[in-house]
């Protein structure tokens, strides 16, 4: 868990992002907002610093141990800069942004033989009312004659276990000592899994539309250009990508799917192919049915030979039916964890299940709820499904790229250049969790805007692929502002529930203390512009995705501002420009959309589609300027 502030400013409230933002005069009119905010609403800042935190609160909060180079700079022996308010001063936040954010290396979490945590074997103690799971710091813990009981530091419930239920208080009930714990679950019945038992399953569009050609590069002024249709370009990729399977990974079962009119299931192309058509494509249980009891495929050293043939065979004309083709694609692949399918299109699903052209105005498609539930088919099963749509088309990718953004799979718009790469690189993606499910818990009093209104907020991921994170928004409720000012700490819990690639199940439990302080107290130089700037691209997009696009404006504006300041204050000029040009794209794309009312362009799909799944950029998990490759 890494938070973008040291500390929990817990008067931070929603209402500040529109209200700075609705005043008349965009300028000066948010100044007077910010000082008429400070003094009246914010009436605890003296308070706080005197009888609760003398120094500690005064002093900036220690910058982040990512970049351990800079903390230097600022020497701690100083007075701690005492904010005079009203004035506008340098640093002092304005507080239209959340700064209460905290982000999730999921990606890094889930490996658990890199992981410093210490492994538990018992069953974790759970709090009856929450779910919170006691740790070696829950001090409220006491034990009477035939009891323990257990005062929840979350939900304030009150946990009795009786000795004779918990076989005594010893080492069942005593929580391991450490702040990051491996609970694995020893008994689970899984059959033994062969890790290079996936599948790879191609589903390729062999549409008429696929015939268009494109001029390629010639290489050698003297020639005249060469024309490549489309899907000569993505016959010339698959055959590249089963030689490299063949070479890397002769194990692999790879199959290929294609669809036009019909759906034609090759499978290793070494048997009769299945073909599905007209009544077919609008079954989802019989496609799904078909998908799974589908011969499994022989691993590409077998069926090399057979599978290139019938690539070189293939033929494009006739209709779209992505829809049912996903679908049984998905259904074969979900034999095995960790398998991947590549869809391969160029044009607007039109036929059977999944149709994204509306055959009359008066019946609005049914896709989206088409693709969301093959994406969570696909996730349970742990599936990873990537979309190639070939540029220039309107393939709607916002709809069928739910597909790979639920699944933890790649959107890429290609061309007949570039579609061998991009094939390549998601083959190489890796799962390296599945099902995984992120549950945060804070005490109550604290909520999740944009997420949940509860103080436990519960996100299933899905699969996890490499440097996957994963961020949130916290704020305190305001009836609760004074009584969490009293406190000098509060706790949050991370319990991170998943599937290891061999099967294990696994909860990794991370408890950390935060200090709380007011807003005049956060330095602007202090809060990790990483977490924030990953923050605001992955919820603006989200927001984007959901139509919300007024509210992922207001987000945009208020982070802007921020970065604005952290950056005066600390300057860093890479994270600036990255995560300055993460939200002006992200704000051309909400201009548009307000705009033309338009739904999303395959491009701007792409483009927020991405942002989803920013990461940051720095450090030493990620590399630099990676973080939007997709
Ligand atoms: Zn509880």
């Amino acid at each position: 868990m890494e938070f973008a502030c040291s500390h929990v400013v817990c008067n931070w409230r929603p209402e500040t992002i529109t209200e700075g933002l609705n005043s008349t005069v965009p300028c000066s009119g948010s100044d007077v907002f910010i000082r008429s905010t400070s003094t009246k609403e914010h009436p605890y800042d003296n308070r706080i610093a005197v009888i609760q935190q003398p120094v500690h609160a005064l002093v900036p909060p220690p910058l982040p141990p990512r970049q351990p180079s800079r903390k230097h700079s600022r020497p701690m022996s100083l007075p701690p800069p005492v904010p005079p308010r009203g004035q506008g001063n340098k640093g002092e936040i304005r507080l239209k942004a959340n700064v209460n954010v905290v982000s999730l290396s999921v990606g890094s979490l889930v490996d658990i033989y890199k992981a410093s945590s210490i492994k538990c074997n018992q069953k974790p103690v759970r709090c009856e009312n929450c779910g919170a799971i006691m740790t070696s710091s829950a001090s409220n813990l006491q034990n009477h004659q035939n009891v323990t009981v257990w005062n929840c530091e979350f939900c304030d419930g009150e946990n009795v276990f009786s000795q004779t239920e918990t076989g005594g208080l010893r080492p069942s009930l005593r929580p391991p000592t450490g702040r990051d714990v491996l609970y694995i679950d020893e008994d689970w019945d899984g059959d033994y899994e062969n890790l290079e038992d996936m599948l790879v399953v191609f589903c390729v569009d062999i549409s008429g539309s696929m015939s268009v050609t494109s001029e390629v590069a010639a290489g050698n002024s003297m020639r005249s250009p060469t024309y490549v249709s489309r899907l000569q370009g993505v016959q010339d990729a698959l055959q590249r990508a089963l030689s490299s399977l063949l070479q890397t990974s002769p194990h692999r079962r790879v199959a290929l799917v294609t669809f036009n009119d019909e759906v034609t299931v090759y499978g290793d192309g070494t048997g009769v192919p299945l073909s599905l058509r007209d009544w077919a494509l609008v079954d989802y249980d019989h496609l799904q049915a078909q998908g799974e009891k589908y011969n499994t495929p022989h691993c590409i050293a077998e069926t090399f030979q057979s599978l290139s043939q019938k690539v070189k065979e293939l033929r494009e004309h006739g209709a779209t039916s992505l829809g049912p083709a996903a679908l049984i694609s998905v259904a074969m692949a979900s034999k095995f964890t960790g398998s991947k399918v590549i869809i391969c299109t160029d044009g607007r699903a039109n036929i059977g299940l999944g149709q994204l052209e509306q055959e009359n105005s008066h019946a609005p498609p049914q896709s989206p709820y088409f693709y969301s539930q093959l994406a969570n088919y696909a996730a349970e099963k742990g599936v990873i499904v990537s979309v190639m749509t070939f540029e220039g088309e309107d393939c709607r990718l916002a709809e069928v790229g739910r597909l790979a953004d639920h699944t933890g799979g790649r959107i890429n718009i290609v061309n007949t250049g570039t579609v061998a790469t991009e094939i390549q690189t998601a083959l190489a993606d890796n799962v390296l969790a599945t099902n995984v499910v992120a549950t945060l818990l804070a005490p109550d009093g604290v909520y999740f805007p944009y997420e949940e209104e509860n103080h436990k907020l519960v996100r299933e991921i899905g699969n996890v692929t490499e440097g996957v994170e994963v961020t949130f928004q916290f704020a305190v409720r305001q009836a609760r502002v004074e009584s969490f000012q009293r406190r000098d700490r509060i706790p949050f819990q991370l319990q991170l529930d998943f599937r290891t690639r061999d099967l294990q199940k696994v909860t990794r439990i991370i408890t950390q203390q935060k200090r709380v302080t007011t807003s005049s107290y956060v330095w602007a130089g202090s809060l990790n512009m990483s977490v924030l700037g990953v923050h605001c691209a992955q919820l603006c997009a989200r927001l984007t995705m959901e139509g919300r696009i007024q509210e992922a404006q207001n987000q945009l504006k208020a982070q802007q501002d921020l970065l604005k300041d952290i950056s005066e204050q600390k300057p860093s000029p890479k994270e600036e420009s990255v995560y300055g040009n993460w939200i002006s794209t992200m704000s051309m794309i909400c201009e548009d959309l307000t705009a033309d009312k338009q739904s999303l362009s395959d491009q701007a799909a792409n483009m927020v589609y991405q942002m989803k799944r920013a990461k940051s950029i720095g450090g030493k998990k990620s590399r630099p300027a990676a973080m939007l490759e997709g």
